[in-house]
């Protein structure tokens, strides 16, 4: 393990190697790369680039522990060390959080109230499944006892982003071990800092060697070793659509399974009707929040007409209030997006919103001169040609569409590849489940947003995924069913 790391924050980084068959390791190549601070642009750690010599090891260690102890462990014993994941987890909140912030740029009040109790929660509900997943018994022709047996889908390959790093490992590390399963992980090169911290808990938890291992490293090198190695059943990625189309290309050689968890351009629709404070509150929320870098961040905002200028004035006066700053303040609200890239794809969508004609009303410009901070940009006279209502943002970039009524704003808020989230304020409860039936989206908040929980199922339709997580469904994906005759003659 490396020896710790003091960095100018104070946060101290434990973990910077691979992490295989319990084992804390650097690369094969001996090669590492960069973690940076987003809001500082300075090197936090360097950290072991993984690729395929570490996956082929990874997934050796894997399936080993799969054919080994945890193969055979009783399912009560696995909830139990998930459980104990999850403990170890709460006594460091606190340094989880400031890992967490330091790395990805996300103000540590969100990380300490979102971001960490989330996670924990996430493992503590799948730790209560270890011991129910169960099939069932079939009433099949003949003289014959049928029944079906739910067992664990193998060594799993899990790729994930930067924006919630720690979530997205509990989301998927959650159903693999309550499953069964054994895993090989790869967090997002920009950062990999809180998954190997988890993976030291889960090492301290008593989680046997070899059931997670973590490879950190780039996405065609070592997340296409993954996704092509034959020893690997069933990734599970969150990320962009076109990265989901490459991993489908790669994993059909082996045809594995494939769970997708991917983009959005979600509508977030304001009737008249509304409570205007809440949806305004919610509006802003379900944009801004974590710099708008949110799978299902609600970046169409569709105002109907009459309410259209009391929302522009009071979300343009919340974007100027809005505190930007150090993620490690206690009283900031923003931070930077996570990198250089990112940074600049989001200006050029701001620069091409300008172009297009719409109205930029707040924002639009870089924050400070380090760091890579955008002010909250608000665009008003959009219309649904112009890409910035097209297209993922992916940052805090609010794009406001004026509608007239009820059918008009089914039929755009689904004029889109994607389906992943959308919202409804209105306080008519039929005209709120009518939307709720016609939107195409795996999820539609009503007079909320962003609200997630561990037992209710996310995931997109049309190009935002494949699959749900969460919910008792988030267990499918990580087992087979197998059908077992016996004739009773
Ligand atoms: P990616 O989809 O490229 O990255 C997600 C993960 O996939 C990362 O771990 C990445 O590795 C890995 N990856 C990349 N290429 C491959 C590959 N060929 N095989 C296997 N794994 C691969 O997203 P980006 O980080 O590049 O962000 C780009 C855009 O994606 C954002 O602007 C946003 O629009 C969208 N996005 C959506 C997210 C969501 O939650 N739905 C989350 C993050 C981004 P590496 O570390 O090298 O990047």
């Amino acid at each position: 393990m490396a020896t710790a790391v003091k960095n100018s924050s104070a946060v101290e980084v434990r973990q910077t190697t691979c992490f295989i068959g319990g084992k804390w390791v650097p690369s094969r190549s001996g090669k590492t790369f960069a973690t940076i601070n987003p809001a500082t642009e300075e090197v936090i750690s360097e950290v072991a680039e993984g690729d395929t010599a570490d996956v082929d090891a990874a997934v050796e260690a894997a399936r080993k522990a799969l054919a080994g102890r945890w193969g055979s462990m009783d399912a009560r014993d696995r909830g139990r060390l998930m459980y104990k994941l999850a403990d170890l987890m709460e006594e460091e909140l606190e340094e989880l959080a400031a890992l967490e912030s330091l790395d990805n740029g996300k103000p540590i009040r969100d990380a300490r109230a979102a971001d960490v109790p989330l996670a924990i929660d996430c493992l503590r509900y799948y730790a209560g499944f270890a011991d129910k997943i169960q099939g069932d018994t079939i009433p099949i022709r003949g003289n014959y006892f049928c029944y079906t047996r739910r067992e664990p889908v193998g060594v799993v390959g899990q790729i994930i982003p930067w924006n919630f790093p720690m979530l997205m490992v509990a989301w998927k590390w959650g159903p693999a071990l309550a499953a069964g399963c054994t895993i090989v992980m790869k967090p997002a090169e920009q950062t990999p800092l809180t998954c190997l911290r988890m993976a030291r808990l889960a090492q301290k938890a008593g989680i046997p060697d070899g059931v997670i291992n973590v490879v950190p490293g780039y996405g065609p090198t070592a997340g296409a070793s993954i996704v092509r190695h034959p020893g690997v059943d069933k990734i599970a990625f969150t990320g962009e659509h076109t990265t989901a189309q490459t991993i489908m290309k790669d994993a059909s050689q082996t045809l594995k399974r494939l769970t997708f968890e991917l983009g959005g351009k979600s509508p977030n629709i304001i009737f008249s009707d509304a409570n205007l404070d809440a949806a305004i509150a919610g509006a802003h929320f379900g944009l801004y929040f974590n710099q708008g870098q949110c799978c299902c961040a609600g970046s169409r905002v569709f105002v109907q007409e009459s309410v259209h200028d009391q929302f522009m004035e009071r979300i343009a006066q919340m974007n100027k209030a809005r505190k930007l700053g150090n993620p490690l303040d206690p009283q900031t609200e923003q931070g930077p997006q996570v990198d250089q890239a990112q940074f600049d794809k989001i200006m050029h969508y701001i620069d091409i919103g300008k172009s297009e004609g719409a109205n930029c009303v707040t924002g639009g410009k870089r924050y400070g001169d380090r760091g890579y901070f955008i002010e909250p940009t608000v665009f008003d006279g959009v219309t649904d040609d112009m890409a910035i209502a097209r297209d993922e943002i992916f940052g805090p970039v609010m794009s406001v569409l004026k509608f007239k009524d009820v059918e008009e704003v089914i039929q755009r808020g689904n004029n889109t590849c994607y389906g992943l989230a959308a919202a409804v304020w209105t306080r008519d409860i039929g005209k709120a489940h009518h939307l709720a039936a016609k939107l195409r989206a795996g999820t539609v908040w009503v007079n909320c947003y962003d609200v997630f929980d561990a037992a209710a199922p996310f995931g997109g339709f049309k190009m935002s995924g494949i699959g749900r997580e969460l919910g008792e469904r988030g267990l499918d994906a990580y087992t087979e069913s197998k059908t077992v005759t016996v004739a009773l003659g």
